[in-house]
């Protein structure tokens, strides 16, 4: 199946009778004919559910179609974008690990690995993206664990060489984790570029409609743990907590998924609602078409602000005049995403005027979505950050992130202007 095709079929084919639709197991729970069955379920001997903080079968449904778009083998949904890229870190990582992320991250992400990991002992060290291969190698430690970064950063939209990193990653016998929520996998498929694991914010375009929050976690299978063995004690140990079963060796390229869902979902307990599930696999069916009109939209608004007087400078990367444009064209050869972002030639005060001036696009602290929307991060998501940290982000004051929806691009564009307008009267 092609890309197109696989958002609406993937992962589920209902059988003689059945529903048309993905359907809603609303359920914590699953019934055994016997206590030998269920027993068996929970010492990982047989696979099935059995109560819906670990699976349930909406959730993986919709799990495995991301999974196929992704290119890899399997997928777990969790809560939220930030719950897929804790788990997708602390499956492997423990207290005494080191990970390195690239400094153009999203904020939240930022501070989980800055912030919170560092007080459960898992030390980060962010490097800037443009890093050469031979700097980056230098940043390796004995005790690093992975490597993660941003297929199309948020909010600064650079595009993140994935080769680059997962060559230095492999080289060092750990995985390269991406994050390709803005891309999505209509727009790149990291894997392909030897990412190991892809986490997602479903919330964004997968959901699409600003209805649910969510995230994915999807496995290429192609990482071997058991050749690093050594280095990831927590798949290729025995995990005491069932009964001694080593994943890596059970479970095979599964492992990782396994280990995910049977350990940290047990225990942390970050499980989307299969409701959301339902909402998001609605989402997912029309990602193909809406990520085409996003680019094309974001498109011609980029080109008009950067004809524009007022304006002093835009990003995005599926500009010609772009300085990522290159690596556009290699990673997201048929566009980016909607999100740009752009600077005014004006001051603090004006630039608030202009904000509050746009009457279609609104301010929220949402991104990704089919309504055009805006922030300013500086003042917004990432007022937690220093001036240094903003800098190192490649966060400048006065940058504004637009995500283009998929209204009429005439009128996206009319509606700057009228605020470009007022901010000058
Ligand atoms: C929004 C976002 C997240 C966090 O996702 P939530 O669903 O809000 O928890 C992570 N990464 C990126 C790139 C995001 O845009």
């Amino acid at each position: 199946m092609k890309t197109e095709t696989k958002c609406l079929h993937a992962g589920y084919e209902p059988k003689n009778g059945e529903p048309r639709e993905v359907p809603i197991y609303q359920s914590t729970t699953f019934k055994y004919d016997s206590s030998l069955q269920m027993g068996r379920l929970f010492d990982l001997e047989d696979s099935g559910y059995f109560y819906s903080r670990l699976q349930n079968p909406t959730n993986d449904i919709v799990a495995s179609k991301i999974a196929a778009l992704e290119g890899g083998i399997a997928a777990m949904l969790t809560s939220s974008g930030q719950a897929a890229n804790f788990f997708a870190v602390f499956n492997i990582c423990e207290a005494g690990d080191h990970l390195i992320a690239s400094s153009a991250i999203y904020g939240g992400t930022y501070n989980l690995f800055g912030v919170t990991m560092k007080k459960m002992g898992i030390d980060c060290t962010f490097v800037d993206p443009e890093i050469s291969a031979e700097d980056l190698q230098k940043e390796f430690k004995p005790n690093t664990k992975c490597v993660f970064g941003e297929t199309i950063t948020n909010p600064t939209v650079r595009i993140f060489d994935i080769e680059k990193f997962a060559k230095v990653a492999h080289a060092n016998g750990v995985p390269l984790i991406i994050d390709n929520t803005f891309a999505t996998p209509i727009m790149c498929q990291p894997i392909q570029w030897g990412a190991d694991i892809v986490t997602h914010s479903t919330t964004k375009y997968m959901d699409g409609h600003a209805s649910c929050v969510g995230g994915a976690i999807v496995d290429s299978g192609n990482f071997n743990w058991l050749e690093h063995a050594d280095k990831y004690p927590g798949l290729t140990t025995p995990d005491e907590s069932y009964h001694g079963i080593v994943y890596a060796e059970k479970f095979g390229k599964l492992a990782y998924i396994t280990k995910a869902t049977s350990q940290l979902m047990r225990d942390l307990g970050s499980i989307q609602a299969p409701q959301n599930a339902y909402y998001l696999n609605l989402g997912l069916e029309s990602l193909a078409v809406r990520m085409k009109a996003h680019c094309a939209n974001a498109l011609a608004v980029a080109k008009y602000l950067e004809a524009n007087e007022d304006v002093a400078w835009v990003k995005y990367a599926d500009l010609e005049s772009d300085p990522h444009h290159e690596l556009a064209k290699k990673y997201c050869p048929n566009g980016t995403c909607g999100v740009l972002s752009f600077g005014l030639k004006a001051d603090r005060d004006q630039t608030e005027k202009f904000m509050d001036s746009l009457k279609l696009a609104s301010i929220v602290t949402h991104v990704a979505d089919a309504k055009t929307c805006l922030l300013h991060p500086a003042s917004h998501t990432h007022r937690q950050m220093s001036e240094e940290q903003l800098k190192e982000a490649g966060v400048a004051p006065d940058l504004i992130r637009f995500s283009v929806g998929l209204e009429d691009a005439q009128d996206i564009i009319d509606d700057l202007q009228q605020a470009l307008d007022a901010m000058k009267a």
